[in-house]
């Protein structure tokens, strides 16, 4: 499960989080998604675009399926 949405948490994890369901991440966090920064994931970024590194959990989200969920394919 995945929306397409990444997220930064305050955790001291120093990484990006997939989010699962909102206010939720693939790895088990949860979060207040009206006071945390849920970007979009990038599609098309450089080497070293800050999404390119998620927590050690979420770094095994299907990242394919979050590409076409960011690009806006809901049947992904
Ligand atoms: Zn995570």
């Amino acid at each position: 499960m995945t929306t397409g949405y990444v997220v930064d948490l305050d955790n001291g994890h120093d990484s990006y989080c997939v989010e699962s369901l909102v206010g939720v991440t693939y790895c088990g966090e949860t979060f207040d998604p009206t006071a945390v920064d849920r970007e979009l994931y990038a599609i098309d970024r450089g080497e070293d675009h800050p999404h390119n590194y998620f927590c050690f959990d979420c770094s095994k989200a299907d990242s394919r399926k979050v590409r076409s969920l960011a690009r806006g394919e809901t049947d992904a």
